[in-house]
């Protein structure tokens, strides 16, 4: 049998995810995600669909990330009124994160005058088609064709999708974990697979040795401390964020560096953490035992949440020193810019990157070193410490990304690499041609391939 794979978002950039498997009788769609770039929501998003919702046979859903499902809501706008499918966690994440990138969707919506690109009851009609499944089970969607989830390690109910007809299989990893979390199990290798459209965020780079990143994010505390200065740090709302919240707990319970606040201003995070504590088994196996044992493991003395934006800015009236976990991870909107208008131009403060920041966004001008941004209309001198930590990425490496190929090697016969910069999938496009000889290709947006499925 011949399958059609098109490549609709998520090819030659990160963000966009959204690609369709044809098998003939069933069109099945990976992923429905946001275009992000300079700014959280790119132009390119109110573009209409160059498919037509109302054909899709079902739409399997990776992971919660915003850059996974962020135009669902506009494919139920536009008559799409088939089942979601995710993991159970994915399901509980996505509605926050749906609701928020709602405010955003309608603040960059009038910045471009343009109309949001959908509204509560898309969503809500979203969360109605939804449902949850645990990982490994099978189901049958028809024409032959039955799907599974397997943990990619990526957050929390992050999943890899497999589709297999008449033994033969194609694989879409999502975004992929490196094992750097401190609270979710590795990601699984399936077997048997012929097809694999697998991510390259970090397809041209080699992760910095991180056997140490407790130790240097103690490092990096107790400095900022030393100097009385703020911590600031950008963070994802879902599992990064839990991920820096559990490790600073960790340093302050065992009194490794000295107790000073913990301010989490992100409403969004703090109702992701929430949803965490709901789902013990996606964890891995020690946090599972100490969440079913009723330890809260993101809560601390220390820790306060901060509800609005009076209180945000509060925050610098009650003394230094003190830590600062904002949202958005890559500074392209949210809290965390009006904190960084404020320690950025102060020598004494620290701003701690540790994620994947898009071209364009001022956090990747920040972790490039660039001394003088523009925030809000006016320019700010850095001279705060700027410092780069990629030891908590929620993503694979380059070496990783070859090694999780390698071990499916025997089977695969076509790899395409995509949501990576085109200099990171072109890189590892060469390598798993060169080290493993395999067919590997790195489609641009727009494309179609015939697979033998
Ligand atoms: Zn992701």
């Amino acid at each position: 049998m011949q399958s059609k794979m098109y490549f609709y978002g998520g090819a030659g950039s990160v963000t966009g995810s959204n690609f369709m498997l044809d098998t003939g009788g069933r069109k099945i769609l990976v992923d429905c995600g946001l275009f992000q770039g300079e700014h959280a929501l790119d132009e390119s998003n109110w573009e209409p669909f160059k498919f037509d919702p109302k054909e899709v046979s079902v739409l399997i859903n990776t992971h919660a990330h915003i850059d996974h499902i962020g135009r669902i809501p506009k494919l139920v706008r536009d008559g799409y009124t088939g089942k979601i499918i995710s993991t159970e966690a994915t399901k509980a994440l996505a509605e926050p994160m749906l609701y928020d990138a709602l405010e955003l969707n309608r603040h960059e919506a009038q910045k471009h005058g343009k109309e949001p690109l959908y509204d509560e009851k898309d969503i809500e009609k979203a969360l109605s088609q939804w449902e949850g499944i645990p990982y490994h089970e099978e189901h049958d969607l028809g024409d032959g064709i039955t799907f599974q989830f397997y943990n990619s390690g990526h957050i929390l109910g992050s999943a890899m999708a497999k589709f297999s007809r008449d033994g033969r299989s194609i694989v879409f990893t999502g975004d992929l974990g490196g094992g750097n979390s401190p609270l979710l199990p590795l990601a699984e290798e399936p077997q048997g697979v012929q097809y694999l459209v697998m991510e390259s965020v970090y397809g041209d780079k080699k992760r910095e040795d991180d056997t140490n990143r407790r130790e240097r994010l103690e490092d990096i505390i107790e400095d900022t401390i030393a100097r009385k200065g703020t911590l600031l740090i950008p963070a994802f709302s879902t599992e990064r964020t839990q991920d820096l919240l559990f490790e600073i707990r960790t340093l302050m319970l065992e009194k490794k560096v000295p107790s000073v606040p913990v301010y989490l201003d992100s409403p969004l995070a703090d109702k992701i953490t929430e949803a965490y504590m709901r789902y013990p088994t996606y964890f891995n196996e020690d946090i599972e035992k100490r969440i079913e044992g009723g330890e809260h493991v993101f809560d601390f003395p220390e820790l306060h949440f901060v509800r609005d934006v009076e209180e945000s800015k509060n925050i610098y009236k009650k003394g230094e020193p003190r830590i600062i976990l904002a949202g958005s991870g890559m500074s392209n909107g949210g809290r965390v810019i009006g904190h960084e208008q404020v320690i950025l131009s102060d020598e004494q403060s620290t701003l701690l990157i540790v994620g994947y920041q898009a071209a364009g966004s001022l956090g990747r001008k920040l972790a490039e070193g660039m001394k003088k941004v523009t925030i809000h209309a006016e320019t700010v001198q850095v001279r705060a410490k700027v410092a780069t930590m990629y030891g908590y990425s929620a993503h694979m490496d380059g070496e990783q990304l070859l090694e999780f190929v390698n071990k499916m090697d025997d089977t695969l016969e076509e790899v395409f690499v995509v949501m990576g910069e085109p200099a990171s999938a072109g890189f590892l496009v060469q390598r798993i041609r060169d080290y493993l000889g395999t067919k590997a290709i790195s489609p641009e947006v727009g494309a179609v391939a015939t697979i033998e499925l």
